[in-house]
């Protein structure tokens, strides 16, 4: 007891003021949200499309500009290279959830307002919300940027959220991974053990559309193919000011 207080004393008090405060500051490196300008775009270029290894940028209706799918995208930045116009651009906005997949499709003349609110959610789990992370094939990148939630800097514990052992002492689910081939039957008994009402959280490229592994034969291209999804976080891995910021807002917190 003697020790912890004077770690304590030592340590001081290391939890972050956000969303209270101002967020963290992300390192520089960081491809948050990207922005699109279709305003000189060639749509006979096509340098973005070659060099994306997820397919996540097409063409718009009329071929004059482009939209890019975040759910897809890999964050890699190599169409902003590829581009020579210059037009498309990631931000440093972390805030990139969605409730619907659609929602994820930024560009092509479309003002996609990122909007994570649900009612029933914020209804039920506003105060406590536990969840049952399941793997379901990624390479783990995602789960870890999840732990990090829990450590005392991030403290998501702080908004009676928590991860749980148990799908029956859950509220719902947290999805990471593309969901293999191997992966199926568990995650639909999970699904199937979270007591009603429940939420499906859909982590990182894979859960979203498959991400890296999209379209390959072993995998089912991610978590809504499997479970309904109530909220899509884009990234690989999404940062945790990104994971943290879907669910606050999911619930209405901010
Ligand atoms: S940043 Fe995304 S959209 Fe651009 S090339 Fe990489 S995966 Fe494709
Ligand atoms: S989305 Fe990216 S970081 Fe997350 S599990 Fe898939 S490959 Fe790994």
């Amino acid at each position: 007891m003697l020790r912890t207080l004077k770690t304590r004393f030592q340590q001081k008090y290391r939890t972050m003021t956000y969303p209270g405060g101002p967020a963290p500051e992300l390192p520089a490196r960081f491809a948050g949200r990207p922005v699109l300008r279709d305003d000189a775009c060639n749509a006979d270029c096509g340098a973005c499309m070659t060099v994306c290894p997820t397919n996540a940028i097409a063409l718009a209706r009329e071929r004059s500009s482009v939209t890019l799918d975040t759910g897809r995208c890999l964050f890699c930045r190599a169409c902003e290279k590829a581009c020579p116009q210059g037009l498309i651009r990631f931000t440093r906005d972390y805030s990139s959830a969605s409730p619907t997949r659609e929602g994820l499709v930024i560009g092509g003349g479309v003002d996609h307002t990122i909007q994570a609110r649900n009612e029933p959610a914020a209804k039920f789990f506003v105060r406590s919300l536990k969840l049952r992370q399941v793997s379901a094939g990624g390479c783990n990148a995602c789960e870890a940027d999840c732990n990090v939630l829990g450590t005392p800097a991030w403290d998501m514990g702080r908004f009676g959220i928590q991860f749980v052992a148990s799908p029956r002492h859950a509220d719902g689910l947290l999805i990471t991974g593309p969901v293999t081939v191997n992966m199926r039957l568990a995650l639909e008994k999970t699904y199937a053990a979270v007591p009603d009402p429940k939420i499906v959280i859909a982590v990182g490229a894979c859960a979203v559309s498959g991400g890296p592994f999209i379209g390959h034969a072993e995998q089912h291209n991610g978590a809504v193919s499997v479970v309904p999804v109530d909220l899509f976080i884009p990234g690989c891995p999404p940062h945790p000011l990104s994971i943290l910021d879907g669910i606050l807002k999911l619930l209405e917190r901010i």
